[in-house]
């Protein structure tokens, strides 16, 4: 069992990677795939490429001669995320508009376990602020172990949905009980973008040599404003593209927020939207989120909706990744990598996503309905009494 420490100082990490050789070679299991985003822009480190070297095709090949049954990309289900999360933000912000003083605002996203466990330590008091949207690791599970899972015929519990992940927290958060269902998790296994390249080396692949291969459908299709949610300050991008035409109901004049873009640990931008000016405000490291929310906690900040992303960096510099000792030529190689592959995107907007149209006509309703309530959003919990706090 390979033990290492977590950046983000609770966690440790457990390979679960020979369960995964099992699942495989197990006939009577399906086994699904999802990569994260921020794995494509650094797994190819390992391998001797130089960072930023973009490995999508490669990574999907490569995972197809392990034996995986499906390829997926948890871009889609970060499309499906601000689906809800953007919706979120709206019902909230028209309840605010409309004189509601009950609404929370400002929104905080929900998407990093880090930060999820580190608010439910250290702000307890504010539970009902963060969204409510699981993280894309999360809907990805539960989409597949549902909605896709029918159109295969077969039983959850027929399904093993692994994730390979910049992140050892997502290892923690797939085994929270809230993403079980009669003790299955929607995630059975979440590796590392380090372990996952051990598994291509293990399996002697020649991964330098490897053609690209594209990623299975439906839970494989995504757009630039999912590939983002790999750098900080990207998934409240994605909210805005979004947001902004849902709200508005013009298309964008611009679709690069680049005043959302960056690496000082604290940042702030407004965004217009049609006349109303909406705060944004972004954190990526801890020690900048304490602060942050520490001013929004005392009524110093005013912000309708925040990112926080606990790793510096936001998942490029996760704890899974190729090891990067902190030197930041490699995450800004790594950021503009992601950034790349967004604009060489055909579709950049996440409701524009055919497959995450399709996934709400055949299955959820809309945004928010009862079902994708059901299924896509969660709640947190205080973890205070765990913890010394001064
Ligand atoms: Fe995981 Fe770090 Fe990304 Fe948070 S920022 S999801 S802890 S890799």
């Amino acid at each position: 069992q390979c033990v290492a420490v977590c950046p983000t100082g609770a966690l440790t990490e457990v390979d679960h990677t020979t369960k995964v050789i099992r699942a495989i070679a197990d006939p009577t299991k399906t086994v699904l795939v999802q990569t994260a985003p921020a794995v494509r822009a650094a797994l190819g480190e390992e391998f001797g490429m130089k960072p930023g070297t973009l490995v999508t095709g490669k990574m999907v090949a490569a995972l197809r001669q392990i034996g995986f049954d499906y390829v997926f990309d948890t871009d889609f289900a970060a499309d499906l995320t601000i689906m809800e999360e953007g919706t979120e933000l709206l019902d909230r912000l028209t309840r605010f508009l409309n004189g509601d003083k009950n609404v929370k605002l400002p929104i905080l996203t929900s998407c990093c376990p880090g930060w999820v466990n580190f608010f439910e330590h250290n702000f307890t008091d504010m539970l009902d602020v963060p969204s409510s949207a699981k993280s894309p690791q999360q809907m990805f599970g539960a989409i597949a172990k549902s909605y896709f899972a029918e159109k295969l015929g077969k039983k959850r519990e027929e399904l093993v949905v692994v994730s390979v992940m910049p992140c050892l927290a997502k290892k923690y958060e797939c085994q929270r009980d809230e993403f079980k269902v009669d003790g299955n998790q929607d995630v059975d296994f979440s590796i590392s973008t380090r372990e996952l390249a051990h598994l291509i080396k293990e399996f002697n692949i020649n991964f330098e040599e490897l053609p690209d291969d594209d990623f299975d459908r439906p839970l494989g299709e995504s757009t630039g404003a999912a590939v983002i949610f790999g750098a900080t300050g990207g998934v409240i991008e994605a909210a805005v593209r979004t947001a902004y035409e849902v709200y508005t109901g013009k298309p964008l004049p611009k679709i690069d927020f680049t005043e959302l873009r960056g690496m000082e640990g604290i940042r702030s931008a407004t965004i217009d939207f049609n006349g109303l000016p909406i705060n944004i405000g972004i954190a990526h490291g801890l020690g900048n989120a304490r602060k942050l929310l520490e001013d929004v906690r005392s009524g110093k900040a005013n912000y309708h909706a925040i990112e926080v992303m606990a790793c510096p960096g936001g998942c490029i510099g996760g704890g899974g990744q190729p090891l990067h000792h902190g030197n930041s030529a490699i995450i800004k190689a790594r950021m503009e990598a992601i950034y790349r592959e967004d604009a060489g995107k055909p579709i950049r907007k996440s409701h524009e996503n055919p497959y995450i149209v399709k996934l709400y006509e055949e299955f959820l309703g809309k945004p928010m309905s009862e079902k994708a309530h059901h299924l896509l959003h969660t709640h947190y919990f205080s973890k205070k009494k765990d913890i010394y706090i001064k």
